[in-house]
């Protein structure tokens, strides 16, 4: 078994700067991962990928 586990894109709300996982879609050998439809925290619905969210931290 070679096949190695795949992490979770993160979303960052630009809301209140809460961090989503992505939430997976299609199937097991071409699952794509988007951005959640809206922040759980405060209703947001734009989100960046983690890796383009240069003030994170
Ligand atoms: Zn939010």
């Amino acid at each position: 078994m070679s096949h190695t586990p795949e992490r979770p894109k993160l979303y960052v709300c630009t809301g209140c700067q809460s961090v989503h996982a992505g939430t997976v879609s299609g199937g097991p050998e071409d699952h794509r991962y988007d951005a959640p439809g809206e922040c759980a925290a405060c209703g947001s619905t734009e989100f960046v990928e983690m890796e383009d969210y240069p003030h994170f931290g």
